[in-house]
């Protein structure tokens, strides 16, 4: 099958076959697709759209592209699935640190695989990095085993994961053409279902914090996540969550991990506890480890018991780092100066903007604002007055913990903008904006054609 004619078919609008899709990906992956035709399959695609068939075929060729896992001989034993959550990225959301051992303790298998931070959002491999000696480099030898002696590992995605997609994701970065809803699921989807899944938990966040501000982008984005799944033979629900504030008091990589750590203790801020609750319940359910009715229950006793937190300890052994951080906090890396932002008038505050704490942690060193930067795990922001405190002028809202004054200047002077102060108390917004199902993803997705 010629390059070309897959390309004239898609510039034409025209519906692209499963061997078309095979072809294309294969040409990608060995390198006889030059990157001038990719990037103008690309640039169709971006342009036409795809259907859910189009867009399934294009997952299950990147899945094929590398290797693929399979824990069956862990689950099959117990009439379950290995499941795991993915979130599109936020501000503060260390929720993975805390339903990863939750759901594991309560007999979940779960082989997380993630990816480092983007942009102005935190990644779960960042966060992790800051534990002393943590390991998320790990051989699939080595994390069969992990898994066996755990129930849960945490990993990075390794060069033969969805190489396809890795070539992909370079060209669409170079050709303007990220912003592909199909695109952008097949590319998250095709990494998730080459970790062996049978079930997907994803977080969908919609606000400043997040990649998606406007609700009905989300929502388009999570019908495609969850139809794609779906069609790929992986049971998926997507929750739309609020992502214009941070979630939890903490921003920054050993800030994070410690708040999860406090979450697991049952010290945690309640929207961290409520999320990581909720969404390790719909693990459970969703791979089978529990019924609608009981997971939750199954997950607060987790929580409450300890079992949660003794099973974060564990993962930290199994993967080489230095369990004592749940216990001794110093044991984390910390940088040593501090400054605080403080209310520019008294009244209440009414917004501290994710998105600006987001870039601000970036500026900072907490994340990357190059593809080569290095993190600093040990510098952050913390809360201190949340939305709907009442301050009076003068009083701290922010906590910037930093080691570089010139950085620290321009982070300042955003999160000074981050901080609102009103006349009245904002009403408190729910955290969980919409469920989206399979059924009602496919639906959508055939209908709107
Ligand atoms: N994350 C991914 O893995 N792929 C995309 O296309 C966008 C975000």
């Amino acid at each position: 099958m010629r390059a070309l004619d897959i390309i004239r078919t898609k510039r034409d609008g025209q519906v692209l076959t499963r061997e078309a899709i095979d072809a294309f990906v294969t040409g990608v992956t060995d390198g006889t697709w030059p990157d001038y035709q990719v990037s103008a399959l690309l640039m169709a695609i971006f342009l036409k759209g795809m259907t859910l068939d189009e867009a399934t075929d294009l997952t299950q060729a990147m899945v094929h592209s590398g290797l693929a896992l399979d824990w069956s001989e862990l689950t099959a034993a117990r009439g379950t699935v290995a499941v795991d959550k993915h979130s599109t990225g936020g501000v503060g959301d260390k929720t993975s640190l805390v339903l990863a051992p939750l759901a594991a303790a309560c007999g979940a298998i779960v082989p997380m695989m993630s990816g480092r931070g983007l942009g102005h959002t935190g990644g779960t491999l960042d966060k992790l990095a800051a534990i002393p000696g943590f390991r998320t480099d790990l051989t699939l030898a080595a994390m069969r085993t992990a898994l066996v002696q755990t129930g849960c590992v945490l990993i990075r995605q390794t060069a033969d994961v969805a190489p396809a997609d890795r070539k992909l994701y370079a060209l669409r970065d170079a050709t303007s053409t990220v912003e592909s809803k199909p695109l952008i699921a097949s590319s998250i989807l095709s990494k998730k279902v080459t970790e062996g899944i049978g079930a997907l938990v994803m977080d969908v966040k919609v606000g400043s914090g997040g990649f998606m501000t406007d609700i009905n982008d989300a929502r388009e984005l999570a019908r495609w996540l969850v139809g794609i799944a779906a069609r790929s033979g992986v049971r998926t629900e997507a929750f739309l969550t609020r992502m214009d504030t941070p979630l939890g008091l903490r921003v920054g990589n050993s800030n994070e991990v410690l708040e999860a750590i406090a979450t697991l203790k049952g010290e945690g801020p309640a929207d961290v506890e409520a999320l990581s609750v909720h969404l390790a319940a719909r693990m459970l359910v969703m791979s089978g480890v529990a019924s609608a009715d009981e997971a939750e229950s199954q997950v607060r006793a987790a929580l409450t018991s300890g079992r949660g937190l003794e099973k974060f300890a564990a993962i930290i052994t199994a993967q080489g780092g230095d369990a004592r951080v749940i216990d001794d906090p110093s044991l984390m890396p910390m940088a040593d100066r501090e400054i605080l932002i403080r209310a520019p008038r008294s009244g209440f505050v009414s917004r501290i903007h994710a998105g600006m704490v987001g870039h601000a942690a970036v500026v900072l060193g907490a994340g990357r604002d190059h593809v080569e930067a290095v993190i600093d795990h040990g510098v952050g922001i913390d809360v201190l007055a949340p939305e709907g405190t009442a301050v009076r002028e003068g009083d701290p809202v922010l906590r910037v913990i930093y080691r570089d004054t010139d950085r620290l200047e321009t982070a300042r002077a955003r999160l000074t903008a981050a901080v609102e102060v009103a006349d009245v108390a904002p009403t408190p917004a729910p955290l969980i904006l919409e469920t989206i199902h399979a059924i009602d993803a496919i639906h959508a997705q055939e209908t709107s054609r």
